[in-house]
């Protein structure tokens, strides 16, 4: 079997940054404690890989005395801005992982809320960077529909920032929205090509195989959404979280296409296409 890998896959730039950087501060110091705040990735594969180094998760509410003597590393997705301060208070040597698309974000933010306008964010009301966003716009409204956007009574110039990972669609439905129903709308390009990038690729892909392999967390929004491309273009896909899980089936093809999503780490890409390659899980 051939196996044509995607010409774009596996991490962004952002996740392999912060990956790296934890990694590396593990390895130099392997008998200081090494944290991030909350998972580096949404890849229970690559968690356990960081954890086996002795990277430890540790939850941004819950900051306390383990902290003093470590490392914490604050990832892609950035923290609250309190955040640093208070962990240094603790006794920590901050690395900030923070992905610098994002950082630009929360800049926009605080120079939103300087001027005095009202901030709103597109995005999961939830997510660690929409969090981390809004703790530099005390008050911004965080959003993730039209029918929100409605529902918004804002008062003057507003700034908008989109969710690095948002669809353009849905950010444009949004945008029309406040656009039509407030006077001054600004609104940052904050969209990461990342996701792009890799739906892009694939369409590529599809064209020059016979089946394709998506593989990455199941909870990882960008790889499902790989997953449903190639199950739309028609060809057989499967959505696999490492080798064990190909399916008998996945062999039977000649050419069979790979591709994974932003958080999938590459020993684990490497690992199903070398599986493919020699015919078995
Ligand atoms: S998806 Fe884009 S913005 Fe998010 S961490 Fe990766 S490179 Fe940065």
């Amino acid at each position: 079997m051939i196996v044509v890998r995607a010409r774009v896959l596996g991490f962004c730039a952002g996740v392999r940054r912060a990956v790296d950087m934890a990694r590396s501060a593990a390895l130099a110091e392997p008998d200081r404690p090494v944290f991030t705040l909350g998972p580096l990735v949404h890849n229970a594969r690559a968690v356990a890989s960081l954890a086996e180094h002795g990277v430890k998760v540790l939850g941004e509410d819950s900051l306390d005395a383990r902290l003093a003597g470590s490392v914490l590393v604050i990832r892609s997705h950035g923290a609250r801005a309190e955040t640093a301060e208070r962990a240094k208070e603790l006794g920590a040597t901050v690395l900030d992982a923070t992905c610098p698309r994002v950082v630009a974000s929360q800049r926009r933010a605080a120079d939103f809320a300087a001027r005095g306008w009202s901030v709103v964010l597109v995005g999961d009301k939830g997510h660690g960077e929409m969090v981390a966003v809004a703790s530099r716009a005390p008050g911004a409204a965080v959003i993730s529909t039209a029918a929100e956007a409605e529902a918004l009574e804002l008062a003057g110039p507003i700034g908008v920032i989109a969710q690095t990972t948002i669809k353009k669609e849905e950010y444009e439905a949004i945008l029309e929205v406040l656009s039509r129903r407030h006077a001054v709308v600004e609104a940052a390009d904050s969209i990461c090509p990342a996701t792009l990038e890799r739906q892009g690729a694939l369409g590529e892909l599809l064209r020059r195989v016979e089946a394709v392999v998506v593989v990455g967390g199941k909870d990882s929004a960008n790889t499902g959404r790989l997953y449903r491309s190639a199950v739309e273009a028609g060809l057989p896909a499967w959505h696999v979280e490492g080798a064990a899980e190909l399916p008998p089936e996945a062999f039977r093809f000649e050419r069979v296409g790979l591709t994974a999503g932003a958080s999938t780490p590459d020993e684990v890409v490497d690992e199903v296409a070398e599986a493919l390659a020699r015919g078995k899980a």
